[in-house]
C-alpha cells in the first residue's frame, strides 16, 4: 500500500465511524470522532461543523495542528468548539492515535450522580479503571473556571482540554494540565461532569469499539441496578476482559462499516462498495 492509499484508507475509515457512531446511538448530531494524520503525528483530522451523519467526503474534514488545535488551511470553515478534547489527547500520548467525544444518554446518570460506572460484562472490560478504584474517572470542568467566563461545560480552550487528557493518565491526582507526556494513556474511558465523556484508542477501530461498549454497558448496569443491584465484572476480570476486547475488533468493525456503507443516510465517496447496491 503507497503512502497515498494508506492516507484515502484513515480518511474513509473516519468517515465510516462518523457513520457508525450515528448508526449505534454514540452520537446525534453532536459529538464527534477524530482521528491522528497517519503520516504527521502533529497534525490530526476530523469532521468541520456537521453531525456526524452528514459528513461524506473528505472536502467535509479539517486538518489541525495537534499543538493549538489551529487548522492547517487558514482558510478552513467552522469546525468543533470542543476540537481541543482531540488536539490535547493527541499532544499528551503519543499512542493515542483517535478521539471519540459523546454525550449518549444511556451514559448521562453517571455524570449527573455519585454512581460509578464500572465495568458489567466481558464486552467492557476496557472500562476498568486503573487510577480510581474500579469506577471510571469523572472530569469535572466547573473548578477550572475562571471570573467570567461562560459555564457552558464545553471543552473549548487548550486549558480544559488538557486537564482533560491528564485524567487519562494515573499520576494525575490533579487537573493542571500540565502533566507529562507519554506513549499511553491509563485509562480507555473519562466521564465528564454533567456532560458526556471521551474515549480514546491506538486506531480507529478500536475506539469506536469502546465508544459503543461503553454505552452498552451503561444501559446494562442501569437497567440491572433498576432490576436488582449488580455484580459487575470483578478487577481480575475486567483486566483479563481487557486483554481480550483487544483482540475481537476487527469483527464488529467489518460488519458495522458494512452495515453503514448499506444505509441510504450514510454517504463515504471513499468507500469501495458504494456503488455495490
Ligand atoms: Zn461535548
Amino acid at each position: 500500500m503507497t503512502s497515498t492509499d494508506t492516507f484515502t484508507a484513515a480518511l474513509r475509515d473516519l468517515i465510516s465511524a462518523n457513520h457508525i457512531l450515528h448508526h449505534h446511538g454514540v452520537v446525534d448530531a453532536y459529538g464527534h470522532v477524530s482521528i491522528r494524520h497517519p503520516a504527521d503525528p502533529d497534525l490530526y483530522i476530523m469532521s468541520g461543523f456537521l453531525a456526524p451523519a452528514l459528513v461524506s467526503s473528505p472536502a467535509d474534514l479539517i486538518t489541525y495542528h495537534v499543538s493549538d488545535s489551529s487548522p492547517v488551511d487558514p482558510n478552513a470553515g467552522k469546525g468543533y468548539s470542543e476540537r481541543f478534547i482531540h488536539g490535547e489527547l493527541y499532544k499528551r500520548f503519543a499512542g493515542v492515535n483517535c478521539v471519540i467525544h459523546s454525550h449518549a444518554e444511556e451514559v448521562l446518570p453517571y455524570v449527573v450522580t455519585d454512581v460509578k460506572l464500572r465495568p458489567m460484562y466481558h464486552m467492557a472490560g476496557f472500562l476498568a479503571s486503573h487510577g480510581n478504584g474500579d469506577g471510571v474517572k469523572v472530569f469535572d470542568i466547573d473548578a477550572l473556571y475562571r471570573d467570567g467566563e461562560q459555564r457552558d461545560m464545553l471543552v473549548k480552550n487548550s486549558r480544559f482540554g488538557a486537564a482533560l487528557a491528564d485524567m487519562f493518565a494515573t499520576s494525575d491526582a490533579s487537573t493542571s494540565g500540565s502533566g507529562p507526556r507519554s506513549e499511553t494513556p491509563d485509562e480507555s474511558v473519562v466521564l465528564m461532569r454533567k456532560h458526556g465523556f471521551t474515549v480514546v484508542g491506538r486506531d480507529v477501530v478500536t475506539a469506536v469499539y469502546r465508544a459503543i461498549y461503553t454505552r452498552i454497558n451503561a444501559e446494562v448496569q442501569t437497567k440491572a441496578m433498576a432490576t436488582a443491584g449488580f455484580q459487575g465484572l470483578t478487577s481480575e476480570q475486567s483486566k483479563d476482559c481487557a486483554v481480550m476486547n483487544e483482540e475481537y475488533q476487527q469483527k464488529p468493525w467489518k460488519l458495522w462499516v458494512r452495515e453503514v456503507e448499506r444505509l441510504p443516510l450514510y454517504e463515504n465517496t471513499l468507500s469501495e462498495t458504494r456503488n455495490f447496491a
